[in-house]
């Protein structure tokens, strides 16, 4: 997902009812959002809570909004960095930035803190050679810092996303930072109806279509990619003047956006 320095944002509340066809992951992130209600009462309960949560899985498989809709059901101030930022940045500027993130974020708690594309700086330190390390290092070693620094009861819960859990430095996993991972696949068929389904429901169709064929038609498509495909296929609608979206649009949305389905790394594309 996109994002732009340390923002808190609250362009809309997004609850678990966005997420379509994750319902066992979002189970398991049920309890956070339980713990970021009543922070209070699980630390006089002597309850160990978490402190970070890793997502891993391919991109547009819906990462952020699952870290989005936890913030949404919880009613608390989401907090989000994309870590890719950083690499192009001199040195010091990383880590001032996880610094003040960290520092708003403990003024608000409780709250979640979502860091995108937590490999650009996460990777395994010392991997690479010379130069343009400096930074990215340092910046890491300012997350661990304040991973370190708060109790796990203070209320910010941190939740970072990855498509490379390969290559992501071990302290990262180490227990009292991000010890739980969370990992999601593409969508099976089934998933893709309810996603599809979820898109659906701001959009105008026409009787025929029935969405379980359009499931039946995505192998390969990820949750922004069926997202893509509905939204496509409403301004196909829109550009012939027709106030529902039928078969034909979905059609013609479906030819336009499966070269970019098929041009996907051979990994990211199993899914029946
Ligand atoms: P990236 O790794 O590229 O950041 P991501 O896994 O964080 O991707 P999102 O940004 O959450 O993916 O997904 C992009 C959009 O795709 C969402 O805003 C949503 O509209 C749609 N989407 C993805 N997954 C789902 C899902 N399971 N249910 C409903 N919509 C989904």
């Amino acid at each position: 997902g996109r994002s732009s320095q340390v923002n808190e944002d609250d362009i809309r509340k997004y609850t678990f009812d966005d997420v379509a066809g994750l319902n066992q992951e979002s189970d398991e992130l049920k309890e956070i959002v339980i713990f970021l209600k009543n922070p209070q009462t699980l630390k006089d309960l002597g309850a160990k809570t978490p402190k970070g949560v890793l997502l891993v899985g391919p991109p547009g498989t819906g990462k952020t909004l699952l870290a989005r809709s936890i913030a949404g059901e919880a009613d608390v101030p989401f907090f989000s960095i994309s870590a890719s930022e950083f690499v192009e940045m001199f040195v010091g500027v990383g880590a001032g930035r996880v610094r003040d993130l960290f520092k708003s974020a403990k003024s608000k708690a409780p709250c979640i803190v979502f860091i995108d594309e937590i490999d650009s700086i996460g990777r395994q330190r010392g991997a690479g050679i010379g130069g343009g390390n400096d930074e990215r290092e340092q910046t890491l070693n300012q997350l661990l810092t304040e991973m370190d620094g708060f109790e796990a009861n203070n209320g910010v819960i941190v939740i970072a996303a990855t498509n490379r859990p390969d290559i992501l430095d071990r302290a990262l996993t180490r227990p009292g930072r991000f010890d739980r991972r969370i990992d999601i696949s593409l969508p099976d068929r089934e998933a893709r109806h309810k996603i599809l389904s979820v898109h659906a429901r701001t959009k105008p169709l026409c009787d025929s279509v029935n969405l379980k064929d359009w499931a039946t038609k995505t192998p390969g498509y990820s949750g922004a990619d069926l997202q893509n495909l509905m939204n496509e296929a409403a301004i196909y609608a829109a550009r012939n003047n027709k106030s529902v979206i039928s078969s034909v649009e979905l059609e013609n949305a479906l030819e336009k956006t499966r070269f970019g389905i098929l041009s996907k790394p051979l990994s990211d594309q199993t899914k029946k």
